[in-house]
């Protein structure tokens, strides 16, 4: 666990809302699929004196003086994403995800023009273009979706039809509660056939497809891919744009983060990418994404077994998305704090036709990553899906404190690990 002297002395009452923190990442199991946990070797570079340094501008071209470390940081950073996902360019200054997809919307697109994009309520993320967002003001989302939710089967023939009458100018692939994989050949024959770039943002996989445990975007030809840097592939909280091998493009993206969009280069969490893309690197890493699938696929086959409906069928990767107003009878805010209470976090989700509102939805996501970092494997998941299965079936005092228990039982013979190199 982390330790935290200085805070300690020096603030108090900031202290108490830290350490209760980190007891309760160490206590409670994470199933909230975009969460994880970092090695201290990415903390120690979050935490490091870089964050005192201005450096606008990118690697050997800068605004200021005293650049001679910052470019070298920088630099690992951009080779190793480049390696990571086989692209010839890799911006590594976007803030956090939402960033990097607002940085490669103006990179690509002047105002008014088209986005199709994916069904916000069948996976699609905010940056999307959902109208809460300042960028509905400036460009024009459309939208294609499932043909079948029980399969998750894309309609490709709508998305081909409306791609043609919409005429976009990016088609944008990528999710944040879709487990399926996606037809990247059909993307690419429709982008191609309509003069539409096609991007993929990979936010939640990038983990998967970095340990080659789901397919490359870029091997199908996706001309630009945005990411988290926090989530599957476990690096520090950021944001990144990849870019396959137009250096047009490249330029345009550059442009566009700084000094287009973004300030000064937040340098401390640029080191810390370049750490976790190291230890991406690691042919360890490739163990650890094949046993976030292969932990999701236990906890599936036991909502299976009790018949929970379980959105598009199943999993292909690190996230379940399940119906738990079909299934339990409660709602998805319901079954979240139940599960709340006995450790287990998680999310209320919204499912493809929900017939309930967007703040107290039908369903629950969750997700293998963390407690895949913790150690946790094929019959430790299982137990956690039966666990969870107990509470939203019973709902009663009792089954709450049991579960909560077993739940910190659990946790604590998993501790966060240290490293993973
Ligand atoms: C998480 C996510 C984002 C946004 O990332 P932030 O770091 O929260 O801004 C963007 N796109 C997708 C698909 C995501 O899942």
């Amino acid at each position: 666990m982390n330790s935290y002297h200085h805070i300690e002395k020096e603030d108090p009452e900031l202290f108490t809302a830290l350490d209760g923190e980190e007891n309760r990442q160490a206590e409670g199991l994470e199933l909230i699929p975009s969460e994880n946990y970092v090695s201290r070797a990415v903390k120690e570079a979050m935490a490091s004196s870089l964050t005192n340094k201005y450096a606008e501008g990118y690697p050997g071209k800068r605004y200021y003086g005293g650049q001679e470390f910052t470019d070298a940081v920088e630099t690992l950073a951009i080779e190793r994403a480049k390696k990571l996902f086989g692209a010839a360019y890799a911006n590594v200054q976007p803030l956090g995800g939402a960033n990097a997809n607002i940085a490669m919307y103006m990179a690509l697109l002047e105002p008014g023009d088209t986005v199709l994009g994916m069904d916000l309520s069948h996976g699609g993320h905010l940056t999307h273009g959902h109208p809460v967002t300042y960028l509905t003001k400036i460009f024009n989302f459309v939208r294609y979706g499932m043909k079948d939710v029980e399969t998750g089967e894309i309609d490709y023939d709508d998305m081909c039809r409306v791609a043609k009458e919409v005429r976009p100018k990016i088609i944008l692939a990528g999710f944040s509660a879709y487990p399926r994989e996606l037809e990247y050949v059909k993307f690419i024959e429709i982008a191609r056939e309509v003069g539409a770039l096609a991007v993929m943002d990979i936010a939640h996989i990038a983990g998967l497809i970095a340990g080659k445990v789901a397919k490359n975007p870029f091997d199908y030809g996706f001309d630009v891919m945005t990411t988290t840097t926090h989530k599957t592939l476990r690096g520090p909280r950021g944001g990144m744009i990849l870019t396959r091998e137009s250096e047009d493009i490249a330029k345009k993206i550059d442009k566009a983060v700084f000094p287009g969009f973004q300030g000064g280069p937040h340098m401390h969490q640029i080191a810390a990418k370049a750490v976790s893309f190291h230890e991406a690197l690691h042919p360890s890493f490739a163990l650890y994404a094949k046993q976030i699938i292969a932990n999701t696929h236990a906890m599936e086959k036991v909502f299976k077994a009790h018949a929970i409906r379980m959105i598009t069928g199943g999993s292909d990767n690190h996230l379940l998305l399940l119906d738990a107003w079909k299934s339990f009878g409660i709602s998805g805010g319901e079954a979240e704090s139940l599960l709340d209470r006995a450790g287990i976090t998680l999310n209320k989700n919204t499912i493809a036709d929900d017939t309930r509102k967007p703040m107290d939805p039908s369903g629950i996501r969750l997700g293998t990553p963390a407690i895949t970092t913790r150690g946790l494997r094929e019959p430790e998941s299982a137990r956690v899906a039966s666990l969870m299965v107990e509470i939203l079936t019973k709902r009663d005092d009792i089954t709450v404190e049991h579960v909560k228990k077993e739940v910190r039982n659990l946790a604590l013979a998993h501790p966060i690990p240290e490293s993973f190199i």
